[in-house]
């Protein structure tokens, strides 16, 4: 079981910004800008990569709430980043789908 996983289940305590009967969004323990969010699907989806057909609807979901999450934030009118660390050399450590949203300063074109 995840990290992430246990926070769906209140198991772990986190400062929930969103939620929905799809998904949760929740501030990152270890922010990496002045906003930084992370939107994960309820659904156990290991990553990007295991995202299949039957999560079409689902995937779509997730980048359409992180634009309103974005808005409700304030970030939407300087900029913001949406960004989904898939597999091992793409960074990603809690096997659990999450899309972070960055925001609140200016952000580094390309990332390290
Ligand atoms: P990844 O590196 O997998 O793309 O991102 C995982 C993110 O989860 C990291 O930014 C890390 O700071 C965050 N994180 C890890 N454990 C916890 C936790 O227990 N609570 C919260 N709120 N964030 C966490």
């Amino acid at each position: 079981m995840t990290i992430f996983k246990k926070i769906i289940d209140g198991e772990i305590p986190a400062e929930i910004v969103y939620q929905d009967e799809h998904c949760l969004a929740f501030r990152d323990v270890n922010p990496q800008a002045p906003v930084h969010i992370l939107l994960i699907p309820r659904k156990e989806i290991t990553s990007m990569a295991a995202a299949g057909p039957e999560d079409h609807t689902l995937m779509g979901h997730l980048f359409l709430k992180a634009a309103e999450i974005a808005r409700a934030e304030g970030i939407e009118a300087n900029g913001y980043r949406v960004v989904v660390n898939t597999g091992q050399a793409g960074g990603q450590t809690v096997h659990h789908l999450h899309l972070h949203i960055l925001g609140g300063r200016a952000l580094m074109w390309p990332p390290g």
